[in-house]
């Protein structure tokens, strides 16, 4: 099977100056969930894995985190995409948990559920940790370029904390066109214009 782990703030959605409490915030990146769309129609199952400290500090509630995601799986849905499941760790960072990003859990549970070995695995975000975790889970590392790396540009000088093997795109619909093979180029239109008449060839 062919997965693929995105991060979600930064990634799919804006970063918001605090954290996002409501389904009214979120919104999507500008052609983030065309992306999805476009890795499922290639074979790719994507499942969404976030950090969400806000729970834990009680910032909001776990009603308000799911209307977040229902109207983030309505609007993949709307463009002809699915997310098979969004993963959270709910914990504030004093917690010591093992889920919380850049520690590997919540990655691992993700890639034992869907039976993926994880050197297979595409680990694809914008943030430190969840290219963090996925250097750990021993996945494919991919940076895009928005979010928290809004500033880095592919080619140019990399963040010092980026895992060594992580490749990095504009966005992640770039991520998607490097990933997938090319589609076959168009066929020519057949009988798209009447053939000329006998004795009439053009010379
Ligand atoms: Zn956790």
């Amino acid at each position: 099977m062919k997965l693929a782990i995105l991060d979600r703030d930064g990634t799919l959605n804006p970063l918001a100056d605090d954290y996002i409490t409501s389904a009214d915030e979120w919104m999507a990146v500008p052609g983030a969930l065309e992306a999805i769309a476009r890795l499922n129609h290639g074979g790719w199952h994507v499942v969404v894995a976030t950090n969400q400290p806000g729970l834990g500090r009680g910032l909001f509630d776990v009603v308000a985190l799911n209307a977040i995601h229902a109207k983030m799986h309505r609007q993949v849905s709307a463009v002809g995409g699915r997310i098979d499941a969004v993963f959270y760790c709910p914990h504030a960072a004093d917690e010591e948990c093992a889920c919380r990003k850049p520690a590997p859990g919540l990655l691992e549970q993700i890639s034992d559920r869907y039976g993926v070995e994880r050197h297979e695995v595409q680990v694809v975000g914008s943030c430190a940790a969840h290219l963090q975790a996925g250097a750990a889970l021993g996945a494919q590392l991919h940076l895009v370029c928005t979010g928290q790396s809004a500033h880095v540009h592919p080619g140019g000088p990399l963040p010092a904390w980026l895992p060594p093997g992580s490749r990095v795109h504009a966005s992640l619909g770039d991520f998607v066109d490097q990933l997938l093979p090319p589609a076959p180029a168009a066929a020519a239109p057949m009988a798209a214009a009447p053939l000329p008449a006998s004795g009439d060839a053009g010379f």
